[in-house]
């Protein structure tokens, strides 16, 4: 082999060493190493080196989806009568043009907004947009979420061009499981959930059978009966507390703006005796 020829092979060899090394460093301030390990899975909990969700554009669409017939409407965008704060309290996010929003950070009477409402199993429609143009970056980029049960979170995040921690990604389980892919919309342009969530059985006080979630984001199938491993947190591991067969949904103030729109539910009956 020519001195060339030697030359070129070895800085093709030192090359690929280099991006190896660069593909299992953690991309910076992503995510965590020190919280604890998913059970029966190498990642930990917002694990960093979690690989991305694959990008896959959805079609180009606009248009709010009407509710079937037998949907309850939980926002026409008209006002939040189905909805109240924290403290049981009409809430103070603004509604207006079809829409309401999250209100910015330590705006009086924002909070997290719950349906008065309680769902056991169900399908939820919602849909939702970020600001164009966006601010900030990673879990701080547009962040709220959609709480069944008031505890299990499906993170709502301006997930476009935004990389942050896999099981914080935008359609994620969150701490849990990434979406299958990133479907996510550009900001400014409105983006659709279709969520089916079986509610955990317990019996005498012990978990019978886990939460179970279906979702499709822009109609992209995202969660394929996925089982929640517990309730969702940050940094720690979610577990199962006992709770009644029905319970609110709650939309989360994470402190950044959203909106929301045309949201409807239908109770899922059957299930049981499928
Ligand atoms: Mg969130």
């Amino acid at each position: 082999m020519s001195t060339c020829r030697l030359i070129a092979s070895l800085a093709v060899i030192v090359a690929a060493a280099l991006s190896a090394a660069t593909a299992a460093e953690p991309q910076k301030g992503l995510g965590y190493q020190d919280t604890p390990m998913l059970p029966g899975d190498k990642w930990h909990v917002h694990d960093g080196l979690r690989p991305q969700p694959r990008v896959v554009p959805p079609a180009p669409t606009d248009s709010p989806a009407a509710p079937p017939s037998d949907a309850i409407v939980l926002f026409d965008g008209k006002d939040l009568s189905k909805w109240q704060d924290s403290k049981g309290n009409p809430s103070g996010w603004k509604v207006e043009n079809g829409y309401m929003e999250v209100p910015p950070a330590k705006t009086p009477g924002g909070g997290e907004i719950a349906t008065k409402d309680s769902f056991g199993d169900a399908q939820l429609h919602i849909e939702w947009c970020a600001p164009n143009p966006p601010k900030g970056d990673s879990q701080g980029r547009s962040n709220s979420g959609i709480f069944f049960f008031g505890r299990y979170e499906i993170q709502v995040l301006d997930g476009y061009n935004n990389p942050t921690y896999a099981d914080g990604a935008v359609a994620s389980l969150y701490g849990q499981y990434p979406p299958l892919v990133n479907a996510g919309r550009k900001p400014g342009e409105w983006q659709t959930y279709d969520i089916v969530f079986i509610a955990p059985r317990f019996k005498d006080g012990k978990l019978e059978s886990p939460a179970y979630v279906t979702m499709f984001h822009n109609g992209i199938l995202v969660h394929n009966k996925t089982a929640l491993i517990g309730s969702t947190g940050h940094k720690t591991l979610g577990k199962y507390t006992p709770h009644d067969a029905k319970g609110p949904i709650k939309l989360q103030d994470h402190g950044t703006p959203m909106r929301f729109r045309n949201i409807w539910i239908r109770e899922v009956k059957g299930y049981d005796e499928q």
